[in-house]
């Protein structure tokens, strides 16, 4: 029995010291610009903020990170206009430095970004038709794929499954 708890505890502390680990880990690689991140989107717009990545910030210079070369070209661009942006979010940049760069995580923000523009059930892209079955007004996008509105579907699903 106290052998037992012994092993607990040996897979406890060591559980917490991996998650020590992923948590320097994590904050290595969001480096100095962890707060930053979280404005990005703010700050830098829409657009730029999904295709633009801070990557650190050293000497009051800002080090943006772009994988295409048409962003680096808009940041480039707009660079002054980020300077200022930053500024005004209490982040003292006086240059903007700006990298290729590909992130996994960007790739992850675009792909959702992706799916939710594709969504059968935004109506403001795919407009509204009544459901066949229930008629009540439904995401076209939702009637299209799938014949009915989400809570006819729900519902043959749930029936589905008792079967
Ligand atoms: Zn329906």
């Amino acid at each position: 029995m106290i052998l037992e708890n012994l092993k607990h505890k040996t897979k406890e502390t060591r559980e917490q010291s991996i998650y020590a680990c992923l948590e320097e880990i994590k904050s290595s690689w969001k480096g100095n610009v962890g707060g930053l991140i979280q404005d990005w989107i703010e700050i830098a717009g829409e657009q730029l903020a999904f295709n633009c990545t801070p990557l650190n910030i050293q000497n009051k210079v800002l080090t943006i990170g772009a994988s295409h070369p048409q962003w680096r070209q808009a940041l480039q661009y707009n660079r002054l206009e980020l300077i200022e942006s930053l500024r005004s979010y209490g982040y003292q940049i006086k240059e903007i430095r700006i990298r290729q760069h590909y992130p996994i995580d960007l790739v992850s923000l675009e792909s959702e970004k992706e799916i939710w523009e594709k969504h059968p059930s935004r109506t403001d892209k795919t407009g509204i038709i009544d459901c066949p079955f229930c008629k009540v007004p439904s995401p076209k996008g939702e009637v299209r794929l799938w014949g009915k509105c989400s809570f006819c579907r729900r519902k043959e699903l749930r029936i589905n499954l008792k079967i």
